[in-house]
């Protein structure tokens, strides 16, 4: 029989990577988005028509009940959330509400309508905060530095409760950084790799503008915080065969995903600007006002659990991620320019 799936934030990064994997095994595939959602530029493009979407808010029960309901789902992918976590600062109450009541909505709703349905919570590497040289894994020891990876926190708990208290399959997957082509200019890497196309294609300033409306590029320097943070950075792509793992198990479980390596930000900018021939020391600035002193220095990450119950390995490795991304942003930042002459 035909599996049914329900993916919330389907159209973000992640959503559209699984929604495609989900398609490819033959899973009738539902999504779950904002009325208002606003497609973002990275959005799925092949997989959007073969999707049944269900207009609908988190933090709105009976809109995620009626989901349910029309989809009557074998596996719940809980991806949507306010997933910045700088963003979490201004917006607290909406983060809250998103992350923690939007959880609690699915997992209540799944207990009353579809208590067989396993779901997958998107939980984060962000909740263990600091790393020093201890490799986190999925005993716990969070830490969280910002409101978002507080956020994730009670979700995660919140998930254990429901799996302990009601027998729910519910798997938390505390998933570190994963990238690709389709995330938004405000993570680092996709800034990066976008600074980098904009000196490879010769531009002085970005077509694309920062927060404060400041050309993200900006007068040949890509304005950057601290370079000395060092981040576990996967691909999307290849994690999203993660999550669907975990819901293939008999017994739902927590699992932490990642590569297992660490890269610095000046890795990065280094992969970036070398793909296209520059030398990223001659554009890339560190300023003090785009330092977060709350960010963790470093986040290292233990995957022996899921290599061994899941299977699962990291495909794309670190430099072929950038380049993809760096390729992606040359191609998106050209047409962009024909569209505004044209
Ligand atoms: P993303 O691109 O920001 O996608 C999140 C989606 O959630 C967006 O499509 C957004 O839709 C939707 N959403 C937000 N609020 C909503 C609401 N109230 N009701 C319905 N939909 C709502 O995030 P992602 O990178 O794909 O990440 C997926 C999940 O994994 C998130 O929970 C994130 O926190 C978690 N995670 C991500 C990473 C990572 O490195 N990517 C790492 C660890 C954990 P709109 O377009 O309407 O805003």
């Amino acid at each position: 029989m035909t599996k049914r799936a329900l993916i919330t934030g389907v159209m973000g990064q992640d959503g559209s990577f699984l929604a495609e994997f989900l398609l490819s095994k033959g899973y009738q595939v539902f999504g779950f988005c904002r009325s208002n959602t606003s497609s973002n530029f990275f959005s799925p493009v092949s997989a959007l028509e073969q999707i049944e979407m269900i207009e609908g808010d988190l933090t709105n029960i009976s809109s995620v009940e009626t989901a349910i309901k029309k989809a009557r789902p074998d596996e719940v992918y809980n991806l949507a959330s306010q997933s910045l976590p700088a963003l979490s600062w201004d917006h607290v109450g909406m983060t809250i509400q998103t992350n923690c009541i939007g959880a609690s909505n699915i997992f209540e709703s799944i207990r009353i309508i579809a208590p067989n349905a396993k779901i997958y919570q998107a939980s984060s590497s962000e909740m263990f905060g600091e790393s020093n040289d201890l490799a986190h894994d999925e005993e716990g020891g969070f830490y969280p530095k910002n409101p978002y990876a507080a956020t994730k926190i009670f979700a995660h708990h919140l998930a254990k409760i429901y799996r302990d208290s009601y027998g729910l399959f519910i798997a938390n997957g505390i998933l570190f950084n994963h990238e690709s082509e389709r995330r938004p200019l405000r993570f680092v890497t996709q800034k990066v790799a976008y600074g980098a196309a904009c000196a490879a294609l010769g531009l002085e300033n970005s077509p694309d503008f920062n927060d404060d409306g400041v050309p993200i590029f900006n007068n040949n320097t890509l304005p950057m915080g601290n370079l000395n943070i060092y981040r576990d950075w996967g691909f999307a792509g290849d994690y999203v065969e993660a999550m669907w793992l975990m819901l293939q198990q008999d017994k739902a479980d927590d699992f932490v995903i990642a590569t297992g390596q660490l890269h610095s930000i000046e890795d990065l900018c280094n992969f970036a600007f070398g793909y296209v021939g520059k030398d990223w020391r001659d554009y890339v600035i560190s300023k003090s006002d785009f330092v977060r002193p709350s960010d963790a220095a470093k986040s290292q990450a233990s995957i022996a659990k899921a290599q061994k119950i899941l299977g699962w390995q990291p495909q794309l490795n670190f430099k072929d991620l950038i380049e993809r991304m760096v390729e992606f942003q040359i191609n998106y930042i050209e047409n962009k320019i024909k569209q505004t002459k044209s």
